[in-house]
């Protein structure tokens, strides 16, 4: 049996070290998670780790969107794991079906003919994907809100988050942030860059100066190279994507129809819309944001950004040749990821 005194020293030796700094501001921002019912123990999971990662000292509400209404369960089971307010919100009708120019039939087709490209034959998913490019910072339950975190079912984040990640984008004016970048499946977005040159050519006033388009075109916007900030981890200006520049590119890709008669994903749509219509210096790589998304992990490779990572750094997919993750920070002006073999002791 402990003495009195014992266990109170044991419980601030087990207890998490205090943070240095309290949070004395906050931005007018939120974690948004568009998820099913039946994906409610994922969801648990992903917000666990916010909370124990970061958001327990922050307290930044949660969005939880779904295209059918929230079950009981799915609500108190959620409410369970953070004091934060929580929205649990419908998504409209008209931002999950069917535009009026869409054919049905052909959109039929296409999932018949894309059988054997990843989630070639699913109609919810290019539902999906049209809400997350295009709809999502419209949606009522996040009209309040400067910022949102795209969270994830069942994603990891394997290091302690010590800073606000919110706060560094309303404070150094970035307006996209990720923490893994890809090269898209190019099946399913074949006439994608087609649309957006069209684009381009009609809205020359909403380019940015100082775009990265070199990032995601090598023969200077001729075709698209594929690269892609992967969207399930994104935090964003919601105003931004809210904003006449934003809203008139996905416009004009909604009418595109590529949406259902390709299978066009938000990451490659997000992409593209950060790097021509944002000067590349308000696109944001967090690479001390310890993140896995099945395959890929953003594992931060410097020690001094180690904080209580789970995580191998040698596994960090930013490393890899299938990322332009480096030739964005070259790019921008920033430090590469260092290998942690030429990392000094
Ligand atoms: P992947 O990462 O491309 O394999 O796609 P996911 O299955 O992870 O879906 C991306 C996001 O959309 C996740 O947050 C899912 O929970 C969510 N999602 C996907 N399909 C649906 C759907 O039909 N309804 C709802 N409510 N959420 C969905
Ligand atoms: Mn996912």
């Amino acid at each position: 049996k402990l003495e009195e005194g014992k266990t109170v020293r044991n419980v601030v030796t087990l207890s998490k070290p205090p943070r240095p700094i309290i949070p004395t501001r906050k931005a007018k921002a939120t974690f948004m998670m568009l998820v099913r019912n039946e994906d409610l123990y994922g969801a648990l999971r992903t917000v666990q780790q916010i909370e124990d990662r970061f958001n327990y000292r922050y307290e930044y509400p949660y969005v939880f969107l779904n295209d059918k209404p929230f079950s009981g369960h799915f609500k108190e089971k959620m409410r369970k794991m953070s004091k934060a307010e929580m929205v649990f919100a419908q998504i409209p009708h008209e931002h999950w079906s069917y535009p009026a120019w869409i054919s049905q039939k052909k959109a039929a087709e296409t999932r018949e003919r894309m059988k054997n490209v990843i989630y070639g034959s699913s109609e919810s998913y290019r539902h999906m994907c049209r809400f997350q490019s295009g709809f999502v910072a419209q949606h009522e339950a996040l009209l309040a809100f400067d910022y949102f975190w795209r969270i994830e079912p069942d994603v990891k984040y394997s290091c302690d988050v010590d800073f606000d990640p919110f706060l560094y984008m309303h404070d150094n004016n970035k307006k996209y942030a990720f923490t893994i970048s890809l090269y898209e499946y190019s099946e399913t977005i074949r006439g994608l860059w087609n649309a957006t040159k069209i684009f381009m050519e009609r809205n020359p006033q909403f380019i940015a100066r100082n775009n990265a388009l070199s990032l995601i075109s090598d023969d200077k916007g001729g075709t698209y190279n594929n690269c892609h900030f992967w969207s399930n981890f994104e935090i964003v200006d919601a105003r931004w994507m809210r904003s006449e520049a934003f809203q008139a590119y996905f416009d004009h890709l909604d009418h595109q129809g590529g949406f259902f008669y390709e299978r066009w994903g938000d990451a490659p749509v997000h992409t593209i819309a950060a790097v021509l219509l944002l000067p590349i210096n308000q696109i944001h790589f967090f690479r001390e944001i310890g993140y896995y998304h099945e395959p890929f992990h953003n594992c931060p490779a410097e020690p001094h950004l180690q904080l209580k990572c789970h995580c191998d750094p040698e596994l960090n997919a930013n490393l890899e040749r299938f990322t332009c993750t480096s030739k964005f920070l070259d790019l921008a002006g920033e430090e590469r990821i260092v290998f942690p073999e030429e990392v000094d002791d």
